[in-house]
């Protein structure tokens, strides 16, 4: 199904994020984790685009078997790095033969080794470009990436958020936050963007499970969301003791996503990391807490 019309057809949606596997070894847990997280019913699930390589063919595949093997609404993320147009032109004819029709149109983070990210010649420069050249194409649903907190490279959340506007206003049905801790960012994109365009924008807040403080941090720092002083307080007393720290993150991750919803949420996205149990976890709680259906 087109995630534009799964839009129009639900208020609020799941999905689980995943990555391609690099070895056969991790194919067959990626292929486990699916099975046991399809009988949940997600609305569609997404796979991730690498820098370079192997794993951009990869993430064609897995969309195809996910497909094909689940009949789960799938998302093929797509970004602008080391592609000119006519590369991406060539990669969105293949991904309309292997009938993928939904993406995140993104502008990619800089390759291993690059502290920014350069546009390549004849390439995007942002993803707003790249929407547009999707939807120059047509075919396809897409959807784009938001900052609750701002992008690392943004000057303020405000020109941020106009340029998150566009993405909006260019086409994308949808967009997905990176990962934050704290409610009140999101709440204040949300309003902005309320404000700004006289309606109300589909933003679906990106939940990172939390296992771990070591994890937590390093997401934390890949990414530039700021870890809240409480949630470092009820994890502090596990420094030593790993199972309560799971528990403890994961009491942490099920509030949060509770009171994202309670606010208004138009659902989840769990970056699920290609492991089924967190994700489980946090769905079973919040449909036994009443606030997921
Ligand atoms: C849900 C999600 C999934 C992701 N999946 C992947 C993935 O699979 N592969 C991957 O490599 N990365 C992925 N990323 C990371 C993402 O590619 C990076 O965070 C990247 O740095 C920004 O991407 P964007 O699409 O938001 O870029 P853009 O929207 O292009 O924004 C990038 C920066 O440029 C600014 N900007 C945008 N438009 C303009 C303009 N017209 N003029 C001036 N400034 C402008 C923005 O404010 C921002 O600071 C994902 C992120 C999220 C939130």
């Amino acid at each position: 199904m087109r995630l534009d019309q799964l839009c129009s057809a639900k208020p609020r949606t799941l999905s689980f994020e995943f990555f391609p596997p690099k070895n056969d070894r991790a194919w067959y847990t990626l292929e486990d984790t699916i099975d046991q997280l399809a009988p949940l019913g997600p609305d569609f699930v997404s796979v991730t685009y690498g820098a370079g390589g192997s794993t951009r063919s990869k993430t064609r595949e897995v969309v195809q078997h996910i497909q094909t093997k689940t009949g789960l609404t799938a998302m093929a993320h797509l970004t602008c790095v080391n592609a000119t147009r006519s590369d991406l032109h060539q990669l969105l004819a293949e991904y309309q033969s292997a009938g993928i029709e939904n993406l995140l149109a993104l502008r990619g983070d800089p390759p291993k080794g690059q502290e920014r990210f350069t546009p390549t010649d004849g390439g995007c420069t942002y993803a707003l470009d790249l929407i547009d050249l999707i939807n120059a194409r047509g075919g396809f649903a897409i959807a784009c990436a938001a900052f609750p907190e701002k992008h690392p490279d943004a000057i303020d959340r405000s020109s941020d958020w106009g340029n998150l506007q566009r993405k909006l206003e260019h086409g994308a049905c949808l967009a997905i936050t990176q990962c934050f801790f704290h409610v009140q960012p999101y709440q204040e994109l949300v309003a902005h963007l309320h404000r700004r365009m006289g309606r109300p924008a589909r933003i679906i807040p990106g939940i990172l499970p939390i296992t771990s403080l070591a994890a937590l941090e390093r997401f934390s720092a890949l990414c530039g969301a700021t870890i809240p002083a409480a949630l470092r307080a009820e994890l502090a007393p596990f420094s030593h003791d790993a199972i309560g720290m799971r528990r403890a993150g994961m009491a942490y991750t099920i509030r949060f996503c509770h009171e994202l919803l309670s606010l208004g949420a138009p659902g989840l996205h769990i970056y699920a990391l290609n492991r089924s149990t967190a994700a489980a976890e946090i769905v079973t709680s919040l449909r036994m807490m009443g606030s997921l259906a």
